[in-house]
């Protein structure tokens, strides 16, 4: 399974960091968002930097990709094909910290009956204590996540069709 990759996003950003943290991925989006700042601590944290601004990509010393797409799909397809999805569903969308798991005795006052009926493993997440189990919510980023992934080999398969 590829290593979960450690981002730091800018301000223009936001939606791709949570989905980013969805596919598993350590990814950092906070203020300040000023350039200089974001730069030293990608440099500090060992993080890469993920920006729209030409200016903050070609900065020195840092290591930044310069997403280049307007749409979240084709911003995710960008960076997911570098860096796949790993341990997807791992992290908080909100929080970017890990979840852990919990017997379901542990939250099932805090459940819908449905999902009470229908699951039977759920996380936290340590931070904000928000409840998460592998629902049809869950299931659709999944498929979404896969559908960027699958979207980019099926790109390089028409190349490769092309060369032969
Ligand atoms: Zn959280």
């Amino acid at each position: 399974m590829a290593e979960p990759a450690r981002f730091l996003v800018d301000g223009m950003l936001g939606r791709l960091a949570k989905w980013l943290r969805a596919a598993g991925h350590d990814t950092i989006y906070e203020p300040p968002f000023d350039d200089l700042l974001l730069a030293e601590r990608a440099r500090r944290e060992g993080r890469i930097l993920l920006t729209r601004d030409h200016a903050l990509a070609r900065r020195r010393g840092v290591r930044c990709m310069l997403i280049h797409k307007e749409d979240l799909n084709g911003q995710l397809q960008q960076v997911l094909e570098r860096f796949p999805p790993a341990d997807a569903g791992s992290r908080c969308m909100r929080c970017n910290v890990l979840l852990e798991e919990v017997p379901p005795s542990a939250v099932q006052d805090f459940l819908p009956p449905h999902v009470r009926k229908h699951h039977r493993r759920f996380w936290v997440c340590p931070t904000c204590r928000r409840v998460y189990w592998q629902g049809s919510h869950w299931q659709h980023m999944q498929e979404r996540l896969q559908h960027c992934v699958q979207g980019h080999q099926a790109v390089n398969r028409r190349v490769q069709d092309h060369l032969d």
